[in-house]
């Protein structure tokens, strides 16, 4: 039987949403070999810096002298080294929680935790612009769920006051939105939760080690606790620069993705050297404070300049924190590609980002800013959109 997928495919080329990918040569940092040329790169997550720290590599070389490479077996096998337990305590002493606990990735963290607390009769609220791996997990979870529109607390709180009184009740959000930037409404969001009785869980992949005091995040910087914010997922690839996720929150919710999150349970441990780097990450995250100071001034100095060439940026509210990821709106799918082109003819690499990642009409250029970047850096780029736009 042939596979009959070429209609497909042609419609995706047609539509301007051809997605294909890259080949890096070298390490993951600003100035990257990418399919064979040297380019200035502003997209990659590794906000501080991270991904290449000498000090990470070192780390990570002791951890594989130390632990060899694979885990061999998952968590609850024996694949749960000494290293993911000291990662696991220092997550929990980090973000101020009883206990974490640490998942491959992400969107395994994310499919874990909503399929093992909601379930069939229950109602999940979440943000429209959540990240792929909650709307996953979500749908896998066989609860109702309803999306309100992004950052509408109001929509959100009439959907919640007309909640039927049976089954639980999640509202689930980024902290940092993904291609946006912007914050989520956390005071009403917790606020709302407290009235309607009902869980609220972050995914604070973009925040945590980036904004808030020490990097603590979105739930520090709104000066959250636990009991507002009863689950907290935090992914170990961005900021921190290494591999992997975690959940953080009391010890029954940890016991309890323990013994019920599927993608926990049935799936090999990440290998311990990278836990072991990942304490080294942590601890640079937390007390290098000069790597956030130098983010901020970076992405103020981009907006400015930007604001200066009447780029089309989108408006973040006025209240939110600098955050480094930009977006820098096209309208249209062929628009943002024929720029992002544009841009890496000029040795400048900006992902075009098209639907369905974000909604119709709103393709962009997402640009990240790193600590890694210098000033000189962002006015490269500021000066090639003024040549471009
Ligand atoms: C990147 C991301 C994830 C997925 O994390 P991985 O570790 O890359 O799988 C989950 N949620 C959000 C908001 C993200 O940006």
């Amino acid at each position: 039987m042939s596979l009959k997928l070429e209609k497909r495919l042609a419609e995706r080329r047609a539509q301007d949403l051809w997605r294909e990918r890259r080949v890096l040569d070298g390490p993951q940092t600003v100035e990257a070999i990418v399919d064979g040329r040297h380019c200035l790169s502003f997209c990659s997550n590794d906000y501080l810096g991270l991904a290449s720290d000498a000090r990470v590599t070192a780390a990570l070389r002791d951890g594989a002298a130390l632990y060899g490479v694979g885990s061999g077996a998952s968590h609850l096998v024996n694949g749960h080294s000494r290293a993911h337990a000291e990662l696991e305590e220092a997550l929990a002493a980090w973000t101020g929680r009883e206990r974490a606990l640490l998942f491959s990735t992400g969107y395994m963290a994310n499919l874990g935790v909503i399929s093992a607390l909601a379930a069939r009769g229950d109602h999940i609220y979440a943000d429209r612009l959540d990240h792929a791996s909650l709307l996953d997990g979500a749908l896998l979870s066989g609860a109702r769920l309803r999306r309100y529109r992004h950052r509408d607390h109001a929509q959100l709180a009439e959907w919640l006051e007309r909640t039927p009184a049976t089954g639980e009740r999640f509202i689930i959000s980024d902290g940092v939105f993904s291609m946006d930037g912007d914050l989520a409404p956390l005071p009403e969001l917790t606020a709302l939760a407290a009235q309607h009785d009902a869980c609220l869980i972050i995914d604070d992949a973009h925040g945590l080690g980036v904004i808030g005091p020490s990097g603590g995040g979105t739930i520090a910087h709104f000066a959250c606790e636990q009991k507002d914010v009863p689950v907290l997922i935090g992914t170990l690839g961005k900021a921190f620069g290494t591999f992997g996720a975690f959940v953080a929150g009391e010890s029954d919710l940890i016991e309890t993705l323990i013994q019920f999150a599927r993608s926990y349970i049935y799936t090999t441990a990440l290998p311990p050297a990278v836990a072991h780097a990942t304490l080294t990450a942590l601890k640079i995250a937390r007390e290098e404070t000069w790597r956030r100071d130098h983010l901020a001034a970076l992405i103020a100095r981009f907006r400015t300049g930007a604001r200066e060439l009447d780029l089309s940026l989108l408006d973040l509210p006025a209240d939110n924190p600098a955050t480094p990821i930009i977006a820098l709106l096209t309208g249209n799918a062929e628009r943002a590609l024929k720029l992002s082109k544009n841009l890496l003819e000029r040795g400048l690499l900006v992902p075009a980002i098209r639907p369905p990642t974000v909604e119709q009409g709103s393709a962009r250029l997402r640009i990240t800013l790193s600590a890694a970047h210098s000033e000189a850096q962002v006015d490269r780029l500021l000066n090639a959109l003024a040549e471009l736009c």
